[in-house]
């Protein structure tokens, strides 16, 4: 089923990681990264999201500072 939100969800979606069938539908970008122990892009800035390090501990270490 398609998301109702999703053209709304990707033009607020910062990802930069190509192809992901999970893009704009982030419920399954949730569940997929949290499975994961981790955080989806738009937790991240543009810079970091670039680096596709999507752990906590790195979330923690960017907004350490
Ligand atoms: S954050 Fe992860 S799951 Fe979400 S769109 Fe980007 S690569 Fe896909």
């Amino acid at each position: 089923m398609d998301c109702a939100r999703l053209e709304t969800n990707l033009q607020r979606c910062n990802c930069t990681y190509e192809p992901c069938s999970r893009k704009g539908n982030c419920c399954e970008c949730i569940i997929y990264h949290r499975r994961l122990g981790e955080l989806p892009a738009c937790y991240f800035t543009d810079q970091q999201e670039r680096t596709f390090n999507r752990s906590i501990s790195y979330f923690v270490q960017c907004n350490s500072r």
